[in-house]
């Protein structure tokens, strides 16, 4: 399989040069109609973005604005085709300030990890490295928050493929997850009920996913229930304290990916870092908390009839989820209809494109890498505005990164990852439709 370069594509066995933004796929005689549907949806607008955008530039151009010309120019052509007396929105690679979450579970080893200045906290336990409250540090938007960002872009910076369901809002939520004591044993709603029940705050379900970073030897995972139960028998468990029986542990190591659909208990337990993907949405129902007191030396609050509302008593149908090669070194680790996940591994500078219909995330998690021109060191995250468009990642000899996105599941995933020959049933265990 020869994947062309981002800036090259194919359509109908014609190469065309020069359209970032299309699927980076060879489109042959074996293309599946929802690709070509795809390419060619993509085409009109790749050629209605150029020569709008040629029009902003030209306009941007004669009033000196700099440094950020060529991406501005693509969110005012965007918005705004064919005329130079509009208001400039800016679409630039956003840093944002991360936020570190202390919590009494939580410990040294990500502190560590990132090499962050003595003292080292003794109780860091998350650091929420791409979320909409997390305030921008470059460029004309800084200050603003990610959210505000948004709110301000739109489709500039969501892409398209969001806001339907979430309207403005951004959508995810990526962060850092130490852990150095057992979390509380949790679920969370899904859409449905988060709609209904929940609908007075707002929020929606809450999906996540797991790529465990590092696990010691023995570390383990609460994951669903060990065999089929019921919502009397899990409330008789909780109230007479044997809940721990009916709890599916699930040995862990580094490198594993774990689904957690809406509705699956779960607990993350010691000895664990990893990175975490889901819903933004704070829809949390504590089952059980090992009867800890939080620091104003109160029992945490649980939440137990919520919780036997949305849980699965169902043990989950599959555990672990196999990474699924979509070039080399490019590997899908999980997707779902709210977020994909992607680790890319990096000897040499590669080209990307954003596709209008998703921002793309990047956090490294091995080395350091300047993408799209800002220099990210371990740890560190970047959000790229879908309209961004064509942009490069240049490692620092080598460097891991994950890439995270709002998918549009059948044209960015189902269908690529068919026509490079995998089954319905090996995409089925990596992408999940719900
Ligand atoms: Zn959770």
């Amino acid at each position: 399989m020869c994947w062309p370069k981002s800036s090259e594509f194919y359509y109908d066995n014609k190469k065309i040069v020069g359209c970032g933004r299309i699927a980076k796929a060879t489109l042959g005689e074996s293309a599946t109609s929802v690709m070509r549907e795809n390419v060619k949806r993509e085409i009109v607008t790749h050629h209605a973005l150029r020569i709008t955008c040629l029009a902003s530039r030209a306009a941007l151009a004669a009033r000196h604005f700099h440094p950020y010309r060529r991406a501005v120019a693509r969110a005012a052509s965007n918005a705004f085709p064919f005329t130079r007396y509009r208001p400039i929105v800016a679409i630039y690679p956003l840093r944002l300030k991360p936020k570190l979450d202390h919590r009494l579970w939580g410990g040294q080893r990500l502190a560590r990890w990132l090499g962050l200045p003595e003292p080292l906290p003794d109780d860091l336990a998350e650091i929420w490295l791409v979320y909409a409250e997390n305030p921008i540090l470059n460029g004309p938007l800084a200050g603003k928050t990610l959210g505000e960002a948004a709110r301000e872009l739109g489709e500039g910076l969501l892409g398209s493929q969001s806001i339907p369901r979430y309207d403005r809002d951004f959508p995810q939520l990526a962060k850092f997850i130490d852990a150095n004591d057992r979390l509380s044993i949790q679920v969370h709603p899904d859409d449905a009920y988060a709609h209904t029940v929940e609908a007075h705050t707002g929020f929606h379900g809450k999906t996540e996913a797991w790529y465990i970073l590092h696990a010691e030897p023995g570390a383990t995972l609460i994951y669903g229930l060990k065999r089929p139960s019921s919502r009397e028998e899990f409330a008789r468990a909780v109230a007479e304290g044997w809940l721990e029986e009916l709890v599916h542990y699930l040995p862990v190591q580094t490198g594993d990916v774990i689904f957690v659909p809406a509705g699956t208990l779960h607990a993350i337990n010691e000895g664990i870092l990893l990175f975490e993907i889901q819903q933004k949405s704070d829809l949390t129902y504590r089952v059980y908390d090992y009867n800890r007191r939080g620091p104003d030396g109160k029992l945490r609050e649980l939440h137990l009839e919520k919780a036997l509302d949305v849980i699965r008593y169902e043990p989950p149908a599959q555990e672990k989820i196999p990474p699924i090669a979509l070039e080399p070194d490019r590997d899908l680790l999980v997707a779902c209809p709210y977020f994909a996940l992607e680790r890319h591994r990096l000897a040499q500078a590669r080209a990307y494109a954003t596709r209008p219909t998703s921002f793309d995330a990047w956090t490294v998690i091995e080395g350091a890498a300047t993408v799209a021109g800002e220099r990210l060191a371990l740890g560190q995250s970047i959000v790229l505005p879908a309209h961004l468009g064509d942009y490069l990642i240049e490692p620092e000899g080598t460097a891991t990164l994950l890439r995270t996105y709002y998918p549009d599941l059948d044209a960015d995933l189902i269908g690529p990852l068919h026509w490079l020959g995998y089954s319905d049933e090996r995409i089925a265990q990596t992408v999940k439709s719900a």
